[in-house]
């Protein structure tokens, strides 16, 4: 793909994986849609990245667990940037407990946020994606999309579930020429993992936001008439 010029909408992208992913597009010339809850995030990234790089950032704050946010964010980025070729769906939050100790109301937040609203901007964004016969979709799933274990019965359910939606948008949508991606990471050193009490330990042997960043745009930079269809990024050594 070639970037210069494309357009790119990244949710969760005031910190961690989303910032860092919007940072690379940001280098390769790539105007940018930034969404999350804290807009003093996006300011900040926003007068970073043009300062930086000089590209085009506009940004939207919304929840994306609700529908009527996403909707009016795309809208936004929409009018302000035109034509999106490029959605990183990565916003994500995670918690663990054993399923009789989380609180329900907990359980359905995780899934709301991470598996609905990668499916809200998705129905959002994908229409005129397939107007256009071109587009790229990312959704940053995690190792936990793979495996379940004990006290992930939240996170894992919302991150299989955005496997099986990644694979099955990919079915409907190959044949216009759109792309669909997940990324499956497994611990990344952000205030995610660290507020959920995941393991980081020596922070020079840990993997990092950049590194998730990394293999988001290989995956982009592939010539348009293939894709990778998910890629899991490992810590080495984890010390
Ligand atoms: P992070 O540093 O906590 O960043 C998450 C971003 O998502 C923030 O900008 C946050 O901003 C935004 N966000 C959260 N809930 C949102 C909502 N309801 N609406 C809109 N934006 C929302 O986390 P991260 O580690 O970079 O996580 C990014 C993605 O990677 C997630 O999907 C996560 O599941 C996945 N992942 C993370 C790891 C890891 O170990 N860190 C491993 C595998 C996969 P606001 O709070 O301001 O909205």
């Amino acid at each position: 793909m070639e970037f210069k010029g494309k357009k790119a909408l990244i949710t969760g992208a005031g910190k961690g994986i989303g910032r860092a992913v919007a940072i690379s597009l940001a280098k390769e010339g790539v105007d940018l849609g930034l969404v999350s809850r804290t807009e003093s995030d996006l300011q900040e990234l926003a007068i970073f990245i043009q300062d930086s790089y000089g590209t085009k950032v506009s940004f939207a704050t919304a929840d994306i667990s609700n529908r009527e946010d996403v909707e009016a964010a795309y809208a936004k980025l929409k009018a302000d940037l035109g034509f999106i070729d490029i959605l990183i769906n990565n916003a994500g939050v995670a918690s663990f407990g054993t399923v009789t100790d989380m609180p329900p109301a907990e359980w359905e937040r995780i899934i709301q946020i991470n598996l609905f609203g990668t499916y809200y901007m998705t129905y959002a964004v994908l229409p005129d994606m397939i107007a256009q016969n071109s587009g790229t979709i990312i959704n940053v799933a995690s190792t936990a999309g793979e495996r379940g274990f004990a006290t992930g019965s939240a996170y894992c359910a919302s991150k299989f579930a955005v496997m099986g939606f990644t694979e099955s948008v990919l079915q409907e949508v190959r044949k216009h020429n759109i792309r669909v991606t997940a990324l499956t990471p497994s611990t990344v050193n952000t205030n995610l993992a660290v507020s959920a009490g995941l393991k980081i330990g020596d922070e020079d042997h840990m993997m990092q936001p950049e590194d998730v960043a990394e293999l988001a745009m290989a995956t982009l930079r592939l010539p348009e008439r293939v894709f990778i269809k998910s890629a899991g990024i490992w810590t080495t050594n984890p010390q």
